[in-house]
């Protein structure tokens, strides 16, 4: 039988393009357009992936969220999924029970029913999401520059507002292909990186133990730097055409903004994970994590410390390279440690790709993801020399 979606109930939002186009039409307020991460977020409401969450947070749902990680439901929940609005907008709200969202194309794309306007405290809400108020923190300034007024409500999001991107299944459709398989056990592995050998490594693990890996690429962060989401997904197509068994791996592409919660964000993604179908989530050291700002297990012990979600935590120490044993290893794997062990990091990936250390690749990488990303790279950074290649010629790294 198939795991329950978070809360109980998989929520959909969607409304037809008539209906939106009424929803718009019934408020004498203009609107306001939405920033990319808030446009991920609303995608997320509107097909179910923060089920059970109708719309953006409401005040009491809020101040639970931030003060006991609980909703008022008591269900447990960490991250605040808020709409920020304008001083401006806040007053021109006033007697009205809708607002219209717009994408960056000046397109409609969702209403909200304005159920209550309210304002939070940045510093309290930065200690209760991301346990610092440090101006350094990314996710606390990222806070700091948004308008202290939410508007929280349901949502009402267009049919069309969305159209499906590379390798996106929304929940209900997430559901029926793992169905479809006729197996009972999907661990989910999420990651923003290429796959190295540590990964690797898990992926094994979550083979060997249960029926289908879902690996699930987040996307829509664009950090400066990292590699293109296409490359990622690239290198995951050939490696499960070339290497994985066949038919017990999918590979999905979730759209999260990026958050920099750490263990609270790694709750969230757990959350998402158990509304797309997954049985078991594979929790890494530091998963989420951001700097120094969260203990090393942190994402792993905030699962013992809230209850309420039935996917599986698959609690995993780190992989590393062992010098020593000469392969992935983990600290309860084998006893060396110190110099004898490297760390995998997709940091040092992108370093030696672009100084051309191709041969130090091999040792993060594995044989097979290091000659496809080499080729790519080669193919990408070469001069075009007609225009059929300049319109092949596309970057690796987001700038
Ligand atoms: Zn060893």
């Amino acid at each position: 039988m198939a795991i329950p979606p978070y809360g109980g109930t998989l929520v959909e939002r969607v409304v037809t393009d008539d209906e939106l186009a009424d929803g718009v039409r019934s408020t004498a307020h203009p609107g306001i357009s939405l920033t990319n991460d808030d446009l991920i977020t609303l995608g997320n409401l509107a097909h179910g992936h923060y089920s059970p969450l109708a719309g953006f947070m409401t005040q009491s749902e809020y101040e639970g969220v931030i003060e006991n990680a609980r909703l008022p439901s008591g269900l447990a929940w960490t991250i605040p999924v808020l709409l920020h609005v304008a001083e401006a907008d806040r007053d021109a709200l006033k007697g009205q029970s809708r607002l219209a969202l717009y994408d960056g194309r000046g397109r409609a794309v969702a209403t909200v029913e304005v159920t209550e306007i309210f304002e939070i405290d940045p510093e309290r809400h930065c200690a209760g999401t991301f346990g610092t108020t440090s101006p350094d923190h990314p996710g606390v300034q990222d806070l700091m520059k948004r308008p202290r007024f939410c508007v929280g409500g349901p949502i009402h999001v267009g049919a069309t507002a969305f159209p499906a991107l590379r390798h996106q299944h929304r929940p209900a459709q997430n559901r029926q292909l793992l169905e479809d398989t006729g197996k009972a056990t999907f661990t989910a592995f999420s990651t923003r990186n290429i796959c190295h050998l540590g990964h690797d490594y898990l992926h094994r693990l979550a083979l060997e133990k249960t029926d289908v890996l879902g690996i699930n690429v987040i996307t829509g962060a664009q950090v400066k730097g990292n590699f293109l989401s296409d490359v990622v997904f690239d290198t995951y197509e050939y490696l499960i055409l070339s290497r994985y068994p066949t038919g017990r791996v999918l590979l999905n592409n979730l759209r999260l903004p990026p958050i920099y919660a750490g263990p609270r964000e790694a709750f969230l993604q757990a959350i998402v994970l158990q509304n797309l179908g997954f049985t078991q989530f594979i929790v890494g050291r530091d998963h989420a994590g951001i700097g120094s700002y969260y203990p090393k297990y942190g994402s792993q012990e905030i699962f013992s410390q809230l209850s309420g979600l039935e996917i599986e935590i698959m609690a995993i120490p780190e992989p590393r390279y062992c010098n020593v044993c000469r392969e992935v290893t983990t600290e309860i794997s084998c006893p060396h440690g110190g110099a004898d062990v490297r760390l995998l990091n997709g940091r040092d990936v992108r370093r030696f790709l672009l100084e051309k250390r191709y041969n130090e690749l091999e040792s993060i990488l594995g044989g097979e993801v290091q000659d496809i990303l080499i080729r790519m790279f080669e193919e990408r950074t070469s001069p075009a020399t007609d225009e059929v290649e300049m319109v092949k010629s596309r970057p690796l790294l987001y700038d």
